[in-house]
C-alpha cells in the first residue's frame, strides 16, 4: 500500500482503478522555414480552426456542465485573439522559425508570465495558455484531438489536466482525479467541483506505468490518495464513501426546492464567499444569492492595493455569475487577524479591538473611495448590496453615507456609469446591537456577524483555541442581542440576515425562523443542509 497526500479541490471518496493519463509527447524543434509568409498563413489558419473547435466545445460543455463552466472556452477563444500572443508567435515565424516552434515559444512565454503573477486567479490562467497553444500545435501537426477513453469507471491520474480535457470527461466513466500539478483556483478544480468528482491536486507521485490499473482510493475529505489499500483501510473508506453518497443523494433532492417550513414560513438561504470562483460553488449549491462576499480577500496575498479596475472586474464577475440574484459585498475588513504589509499597519496590543475594517476606511478615505467606486460601477451588472463591517455608532454610518454620495458624484463627473445598491451594516459589535433601533433608521438592511458578536459579547478571543470550552455560541446574552436586532430591524421596516457561522447551526434554525430572521448566509457546502433543516420544521 502507498499513501500520498495532496490538496483536495473537491470533497468526496472515489474507489476504483487508476487510469494513467499521459499525453503523447509532441516533438518541437527549432527548425527554420524558407517561406515565412506561407508559414504564417498556415499558423493563422490553425488559429481559425482552433477557434472553431472551441466554439464546438463551448456548445458541448453548455449541454454537459452549464453556461458558467462552458464560459472557459470563450475565454480560450479570447486568449487566441490576444494580439500580444499572436504577434509573439508571428514574430518568431518572421524570424524564420517553423509555426509549431513559434506557437510553443509564445505559449511558454505567456504561461510563465501568468504563472509569476501575484494574483492567484491569474496564476491559474497559465494552464489555459498552455491549453490553447497545445490545441494550435496539434492542428499544425495534424494530430487528432486528445481524449480520455476508458470503458469502465476509473480514477484519472495525470501530471495535469487542461480545462478542455476535464470538461470532456464522461462523468459516467470517471470516479475522480488526481494530478501532480494544478491549483485550487484552476478551472480544472472549478470544473471538478461542478461535476462533483472527488479531486486532489499537488500530489507528489511518480507517474510510472505500473500505476495504471491498480486499485486506489481518492479521499477528498482527508486529502489522501491511497494506491493498493490494505483490506482494513479499504473497508474504512468504503464506509465513509457510502455515507457520503447517501448524504449527497439526500441533499441533491433539495435543489430547486423552496426554503419553507411545513406550515409555510420561508427564509432566504444565501452563501458566503471569499473570491470570484466561490460564486460557482454558491450557484452549484442552489444558494438564493450571496449574503457575504468578504472583499478583503482581494487585498490579501499581494504587494499593492487592488486598483479600482481590478476590483470592479471581480465584483462584476460575481454579480454576473449570480444572474440577478442579490449579492451582498462587504467592504474590506482588513486588520485583526487579516494583516497586509502594504497597508503599513502598526503592531497592536489588542488587534481585534484595534484599527480595523471601517475604522481604517473612515481614516484613510482614499482606500475606501477606490473600493466604493469599483462597487458602484459593478452595480450596473446585477443586484448589489453593500455592507459595512465593525460599526459601533450612528455617526460612522452617517459619515459613510456622505462618502457614498461623494463617490457617486465623482463617478458621474468622470463619466463612468454607476448602478444602484442597497446599503447595510453588519451588526457584529454589542454596541451596534444595543443601538440597532437607531441604526435601523439609517440603512436598508442588517446582517448579524455572529463570529465577532460572540467574541465581543463574551470577551472570548475567537482565535484562542484554549477558550473554545467557554465560547458558548448559544449564550443567552448573544441570543438576546440577536433577537433585539431582528426586532429593531423589522420595526424600522428593513430586512435582517445572519452571516456568521451560527447561521448554519441547525439547532437554531427553528429559533431563527421564530424570531423572524429574513436570511441566513452560510458556506456554500451548508446551503442544502440548512434548507433540509428548514423544510423539516413544522
Ligand atoms: C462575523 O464576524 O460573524 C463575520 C461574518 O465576519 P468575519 O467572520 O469575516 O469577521
Ligand atoms: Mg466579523
Amino acid at each position: 500500500m502507498y499513501k500520498y497526500v495532496g490538496k483536495s479541490v473537491m470533497r468526496g471518496i472515489a474507489i476504483g482503478r487508476v487510469y494513467l493519463y499521459k499525453k503523447s509527447d509532441i516533438q518541437v524543434t527549432d527548425q527554420k522555414v524558407t517561406d515565412a509568409a506561407a508559414e504564417k498563413e498556415r499558423f493563422l489558419e490553425a488559429v481559425d480552426r482552433a477557434k472553431a473547435q472551441l466554439t464546438r466545445l463551448y456548445d458541448e460543455a453548455l449541454q454537459n456542465v452549464g453556461e458558467d463552466h462552458a464560459a472557459i472556452f470563450d475565454v480560450h477563444k479570447m486568449l487566441l485573439e490576444d494580439e500580444d500572443y499572436l504577434e509573439t508567435a508571428a514574430g518568431e515565424i518572421e524570424s524564420g522559425y517553423n509555426a509549431v516552434y513559434a506557437v510553443n515559444q509564445a505559449g511558454t512565454q505567456f504561461a510563465e508570465l501568468f504563472a509569476s503573477m501575484d494574483d492567484e486567479y491569474m496564476r491559474g490562467r497559465a494552464a489555459d495558455i498552455r491549453d490553447i497553444s497545445q490545441r494550435v500545435i496539434r492542428i499544425l501537426l495534424d494530430l487528432p484531438e486528445e481524449e480520455i477513453n476508458s470503458d469502465e469507471p476509473v480514477v484519472i491520474v495525470a501530471e495535469d489536466l487542461t480545462p478542455s480535457e476535464t470538461v470532456k470527461l464522461d462523468k459516467k466513466k470517471i470516479l475522480g482525479f488526481v494530478t501532480v500539478k494544478g491549483s485550487a483556483n484552476s478551472h480544472t478544480a472549478i470544473l471538478a467541483r461542478s461535476m462533483n468528482l472527488p479531486a486532489l491536486v499537488n500530489v507528489d507521485i511518480e507517474l510510472s506505468d505500473e500505476l495504471h490499473g491498480k486499485t486506489c482510493v481518492v479521499d477528498g475529505f482527508e486529502g489522501e490518495f491511497v494506491v493498493e489499500p490494505e483490506e482494513e483501510i479499504l473497508s474504512q473508506k468504503v464506509v465513509r464513501k457510502n455515507q457520503w453518497v447517501a448524504d449527497l443523494e439526500a441533499l441533491e433532492k433539495l435543489k430547486g426546492q423552496d426554503n419553507i417550513t411545513k406550515s409555510g414560513k420561508r427564509i432566504d438561504i444565501f452563501a458566503n464567499i471569499g473570491n470570484v470562483e466561490d460564486a460557482d460553488a454558491a450557484c452549484e449549491a442552489d444558494a438564493g444569492g450571496i449574503g457575504l462576499f468578504r472583499s478583503e480577500f482581494l487585498y490579501l496575498g499581494r504587494e499593492t492595493f487592488p486598483s479600482e479596475d481590478e476590483q470592479y472586474a471581480s465584483y462584476k464577475a460575481v454579480l454576473e455569475k449570480m444572474e440577478g440574484k442579490k449579492v451582498v459585498i462587504r467592504t474590506m475588513d482588513i486588520g485583526a487577524d487579516k494583516k497586509v504589509d502594504y497597508f503599513g499597519l502598526e503592531p497592536e496590543e489588542n488587534p481585534a479591538l484595534g484599527y480595523r475594517a471601517i475604522r481604517i476606511c473612515l481614516d484613510r478615505e482614499e482606500i475606501f473611495i477606490t473600493q466604493l467606486k469599483a462597487l458602484y460601477r459593478a452595480a450596473v451588472h446585477g443586484k448589489l448590496a453593500i455592507m459595512f463591517p465593525m460599526i459601533v455608532s450612528v455617526d460612522e454610518v452617517q459619515r459613510i453615507k456622505y462618502i457614498v454620495e461623494m463617490v457617486k458624484e465623482e463617478l458621474a463627473s468622470e463619466g463612468k456609469p454607476a448602478g444602484e445598491a442597497e446599503l447595510g451594516i453588519m451588526i457584529e459589535t454589542p454596541a451596534a446591537a444595543v443601538i440597532s433601533d437607531r441604526l435601523a433608521k439609517e440603512v436598508d438592511f442588517f446582517s448579524i456577524g455572529t463570529n465577532d458578536l460572540t467574541q465581543y459579547t463574551l470577551a472570548v478571543d475567537r482565535q484562542n483555541q484554549k477558550l473554545e470550552g467557554i465560547c458558548d455560541t448559544h449564550h443567552e446574552a448573544l441570543l438576546r442581542l440577536i433577537e433585539m436586532t431582528v426586532k429593531n430591524a423589522h420595526e424600522a421596516g428593513i430586512w435582517v440576515g445572519i452571516c456568521g457561522e451560527l447561521g448554519a447551526d441547525t439547532e437554531l434554525t427553528e429559533w431563527f425562523l421564530k424570531i423572524g430572521v429574513d436570511e441566513l448566509s452560510v458556506a456554500a457546502s451548508a446551503v442544502l443542509k440548512v434548507r433540509g433543516a428548514v423544510r423539516a420544521l413544522p
